[in-house]
This record gives structure tokens, sequence and C-alpha cells, in this order.
């Protein structure tokens, strides 16, 4: 190292190493997204092509990071899920929201054509904000995931009411939130079926559930893996064989990634897919 007066400066910089043996969420969302739609005349609620490109970016941040174990997507946000023993940039918070960010946004922009021939991007061109959470246990992860689609429904409830009563039903802005005003769940369902025909039940389930990212395997029978409490009991993250963790890349890097709209609230997601919680690849489907 070049030694010059100069170099005391990097003592400035702070330590922001997470905790160790949590689980690390990195959640992103888009700067600025209620204009950024406006501009390229997204669809209300729900623009198809916007969602696709962003189940895209993270698909492919997944595939460059291969620490993260699963994501969940919806409007203009995802959250990205290291595993607790994950040791990537020794945990720093900095260096791994700025790398998820990135990649994310390079290749948002880089994909944009894909999705909107038509468009092309200028201008203020789409930034992502981050933040890295840690959540102690699996309870807490799970219930931030939780939070997080249960958050997707009743927004997304809302919304398909709110423009349905405008767009089929010719109110303004202002009519529409007035006869939401205090509306519970079933209410919003009511009106939709009464005035417009609209089953909610049979909208699109990537409206309703959001979009999870994640690694596939062949699916386990639910009760088969106590994947829990062995995740829970590990005092440290074990230390694992050079030998093992190659096989280990070898077979993350063979797993088709996949991004499915599926119940993550439920038990079930989690019990058939035991590799999501234990970090143990599991096996590779065979070809149909
Ligand atoms: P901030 O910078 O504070 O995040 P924001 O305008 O991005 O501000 P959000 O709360 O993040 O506000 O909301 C996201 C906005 O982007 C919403 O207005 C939503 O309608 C819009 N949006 C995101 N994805 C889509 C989509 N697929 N189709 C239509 N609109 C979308
Ligand atoms: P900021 O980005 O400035 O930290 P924010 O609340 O806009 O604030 P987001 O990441 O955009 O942060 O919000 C994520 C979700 O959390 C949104 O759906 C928002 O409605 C919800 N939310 C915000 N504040 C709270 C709160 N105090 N309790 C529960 N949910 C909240
Ligand atoms: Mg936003
Ligand atoms: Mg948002």
């Amino acid at each position: 190292m070049a030694n010059s007066k100069f170099e005391y400066v990097k003592q400035f910089e702070q330590p922001d190493n997470l905790l160790p043996n949590t689980w690390i969420v990195v959640r992103i969302d888009g700067r600025g997204f209620t204009k950024f739609a406006n501009k390229y005349g997204w669809e209300k609620p729900n623009d198809r092509r916007a969602l696709d490109l962003m189940n895209a970016a993270a698909r492919a941040v997944m595939a460059e990071l291969p620490d993260i174990t699963i994501a969940y997507g919806v409007s203009d946000e995802y959250s990205f899920v290291f595993h607790k023993s994950c040791t990537l940039f020794e945990r720093r918070s900095s260096k791994l929201v700025s790398t998820i960010v990135s990649t994310f946004t390079g290749y948002y922009v880089h994909l944009w054509s894909s999705f909107f021939p038509d468009t092309p991007l200028s201008p203020p061109l789409p930034s992502f904000d981050g933040r890295a959470v840690c959540y102690p246990s699996v309870q807490n992860l799970r219930d931030y995931m939780s939070w997080r689609q249960v958050d997707c429904h009743i927004n997304n409830l809302y919304n398909t009411t709110f423009w349905a009563l405008i767009q089929l039903g010719g109110m303004d802005g202002t009519e529409a939130e007035k006869t939401l005003k205090g509306t519970f769940a079933s209410d919003k369902n009511e009106i939709l079926f009464s005035k417009f025909g609209i089953n909610y039940n049979n909208e699109p389930e990537i409206f309703k559930k959001g979009s999870v990212v994640f690694r596939d395997y062949e699916l386990v029978e639910p009760g088969s893996h106590n994947t829990v409490a062995e995740v829970e009991n590990q005092a440290e993250p074990v230390e694992q064989s050079k030998t093992q963790n190659e096989k280990d890349r070898k077979r993350r890097a063979k797993a088709r990634i996949v991004v499915e709209h599926l119940d993550i609230i439920k038990d079930d997601f989690w019990d058939r897919r035991p590799w999501l919680l234990s970090n143990k690849p599991g096996k590779i489907p065979k070809e149909p």
C-alpha cells in the first residue's frame, strides 16, 4: 500500500456490518414512480409490462447474486432476502444495498426496450432507493414477507375498485375516493361485482399476490423436513467444506430462477421448499 499523508482519511469511514446470524432484507423502491407511470402512460392501476420489467430485472439480480435466496416484488418495490448465514461483503450494509440497487437499475434500463419497444426512455431516468433491515428469526422474516403481500392485496383491491369507479363508472378521483372512504374489503368486492360485474377473485394472480422469485428445485412433502427448527437452533452458521461449497454453488447455478405469484403467507409455500430457509440447494427437477 502506498503511504501518503492523506491516507488517514480512510479512518473516517464508519463500519456498517449488519448483525450476524440474521436474515438480511434489502428493499428497493422506485423513486417518483407515480410521475414516471404517468409520463409513460402506464395502464391504471396495473400495467402488466411494467410489472414484467420489474420481475425481469429482479430475476437478473438473483442470477448475479447467488447469495439471494428469495425475492418478493409488488408495484415499484422489490425485497431481496439474504440467508442468515450470508457473508457477502462481510455483511456491510452499504455494499449490499448499493450493489442491489445499481444491479437492479442497470438491468431495468437495459431491459426497458424489450417491454416498451415503442417508448424509448428519456431523462429523468428511473432510479431506486434501497435499505437493509435485519430480521432475527424465521418468524420475523416470514412476517415481513407476509406484511408485503398483505400490503399488495389491500392496495390492489383498493386500486382496482378506485379505477373501476373512474374508468367504468365515470367518476372523477375525488368522487371515487369519497365512495371508498371507510369501506371494508367486502364492500369493495361488492361494489366491483354489483356495479361492474367484476369478480375480484378472477383478477390476475400477479396483481393480487405480487411476484415471488426463487431458485426452483423438486418440491418436498410438507412435514418431511423440519427446516425451521434446524435453522433456528444454529448458534452460528455452520462452516462447510470447500468441496461442499463448490457442489452447492454448481447446483445453485444449474437451478432455474422462477417468477411465481403464490401465497407466501401460508406455511405450505415454505414447507414444500425447505431450501429457502435451509440454504441447502435441493434436487434439480428432471426435464419433463
Ligand atoms: P416515492 O419516491 O416516495 O417512492 P412514488 O411515486 O414512487 O414515490 P410509491 O408509494 O412508491 O410512490 O408508489 C408507486 C407508484 O407507482 C404508484 O403510484 C403506482 O400507481 C405506480 N406504479 C408502480 N408500478 C405500476 C404498474 N405496474 N402499473 C401502474 N402504476 C404503477
Ligand atoms: P421512507 O421511504 O421515507 O422510509 P416510506 O414509508 O415511504 O418511507 P416505503 O419503503 O416506501 O417507506 O414504504 C413501504 C411500505 O410501508 C408502504 O407500503 C407504506 O405504506 C408502509 N408504511 C409506511 N410507514 C409505515 C408505518 N409506520 N407502519 C406500517 N407501515 C408503514
Ligand atoms: Mg416509489
Ligand atoms: Mg412503492
